[in-house]
């Protein structure tokens, strides 16, 4: 079994991570400003990627833009807010995994050409990608980045001429995997999300005005009011006074990604009619019938593990506290290893309140287990700091399979569920016992009703995917 040191804890942040996120917003007035208001969307989305961030924006049908690394307000000062005005704008945060983190794969994607311009901000992984790129450069189409999202903007280009509904519709046909898009035109703001609807996209209305977001949060956080999801397979197409909207798929189910609802998502958000808080909740007390054991404190790695602790504590009648501590300001690359002593890392990203958890029998709950560097890291301080015992509860199965559509997953063997059962993966982190949900009990806390992806614990894929029979891992 794969050991690893404090420090490769830190770097390396033992979690799966979310790709992107977008948002968009289309204003009637042409001579408000829509690009402010992406910033501040933006913003809330920042759990989704702190890589780079961008956004562009049309003003007298032309497209301009601004993107750059680091964190939105990094990227985007008042001045550079000021050279993008303009009544439709579209954003993106990212965090990379299709192409390297540079500046040549941050989004939106902008392309100029004779009949107009368009951009394009994606979230999700194609996994035809390499095909539609090979075809279009073949066709003497260039490319300036190695993201799988540039090819979206360049077919759409290429099928421009056909109208902007029939671009969108080749488009969206002809490229497989994992897509929530928000696209500007010079005219329009259009929203579309792939057939099994794997990442989210919701729609909301604003005074004067519509936004596409990834998540629901972002509405209200511009003081709008949340619609609806867009549906799988559904094109939404906003422009001067009309909303038009069609689905381009007639093979059409839903398989949204679990994991947004277990992790990625923040708790304030709704997506596909489950709140994700609450699911959270649910997640825990189903834990607590599942697997409950006698304790005297439960708490939740923060911050997605609070939800759970808590209705883990509710199911089983265990005391609910905070016992551990989360520096919410380390990066994934905040240190380099000789920066600091090896037994003080640890504390950096977390910490524990001793005088809550000394003497006491302690029951953890966290979201996943990926690499188990952290769980291995928090059982060790817990005891250190005096906990009798630590028992690991955990809100999801097992993750034993990669991700194909936009998270970022370690190798599989690097994944410490693959190949090792749950008592060795207990002993390897020295937890006095370790459980987690099982898939059925996941369902349950969505909502009882399935149209989930689950193919990083079952590896049963909504799509195929190249290389993978999507059969179980
Ligand atoms: S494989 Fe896992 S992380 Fe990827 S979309 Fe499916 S549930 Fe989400």
């Amino acid at each position: 079994m794969k050991s690893s040191t404090v420090l490769d804890d830190i770097i390396t942040d033992d979690k799966l991570h979310e790709e992107c996120g977008v948002f968009g917003v289309y204003l009637n007035d042409p001579s408000r400003d829509a690009a402010s208001l992406v910033y501040y969307g933006l913003l809330s989305l920042q759990h989704r990627g702190q890589e780079s961030a961008g956004i562009a924006a049309t003003k007298d049908k032309a497209i301009e833009y601004r993107k750059g690394m680091g964190l939105v307000s990094d990227v985007f000062t008042p001045e550079i807010l000021e050279q993008i005005k303009g009544s439709s704008a579209v954003g993106h945060v990212r965090y990379s995994t299709m192409g390297s983190s540079t500046i040549d794969n941050a989004q939106p994607f902008v392309s100029r050409f004779k009949l107009g311009s368009i951009a394009v901000a994606h979230n999700g992984t194609l996994t035809n990608a390499n095909v539609v790129r090979e075809l279009l450069e073949d066709a003497g189409i260039g490319f300036t980045s190695s993201s799988d999202s540039e090819v979206i903007v360049n077919l759409i280009a290429k099928n421009y001429k056909k109208g902007l509904e029939r671009a969108l519709t080749d488009t969206i046909q002809f490229i497989k995997g994992s897509y929530a898009l928000a696209v500007l035109t010079d005219e329009v703001l259009v929203g579309a999300r792939d057939p099994n609807g794997i990442r989210p996209l919701c729609l909301g209305q604003l005074d004067g005005g519509w936004i596409l977001a990834s998540e629901s949060c972002a509405i209200d956080a511009i003081g709008g009011k949340f619609v609806r999801d867009i549906e799988p397979g559904e094109v939404v197409i906003i422009g001067k006074d009309q909303v038009l909207t069609f689905s381009f798929s007639e093979k059409t189910r839903r398989a949204v990604c679990s994991f947004e609802y277990v992790y990625f998502a923040r708790p304030d958000s709704i997506i596909d009619k489950v709140d994700v808080y609450g699911a959270r909740i649910r997640a825990g007390e189903i834990l607590g019938r599942e697997s409950a054991v006698a304790a005297d404190l439960v708490i939740g790695v923060p911050d997605s593990g609070i939800p759970a602790a808590i209705g883990y504590g509710r199911a089983t009648k265990t005391p609910y506290g905070l016992g551990i501590v989360k520096s919410k300001y380390v990066g994934r690359t905040f240190i380099s290893p000789n920066q600091i002593q090896r037994e003080k890392a640890v504390s950096v990203k977390h910490n524990v309140i001793a005088s809550e958890v000394k003497d006491k029998r302690v029951v953890i709950i966290d979201d996943s287990i990926v690499r188990g560097t952290t769980s291995r890291r928090l059982v060790a301080i817990l005891k250190g700091a005096g906990a009798k015992e630590v028992h690991i509860r955990v809100c999801s199965p097992p993750v034993r399979c990669p991700c194909y559509f936009g998270i970022d997953t370690p190798h599989r063997k690097d994944l410490i569920s693959n190949g090792n059962s749950v008592s060795e993966l207990c002993r390897s982190l020295g937890a006095d016992s370790l459980a987690f949900i099982s898939v059925e009990g996941l369902l349950e806390a969505l909502d009882g009703q399935g149209g989930y992806c689950l193919g990083c614990f079952t590896g049963e894929y909504p799509i195929p995917v190249p290389g993978e029979a999507g059969d179980g891992c």
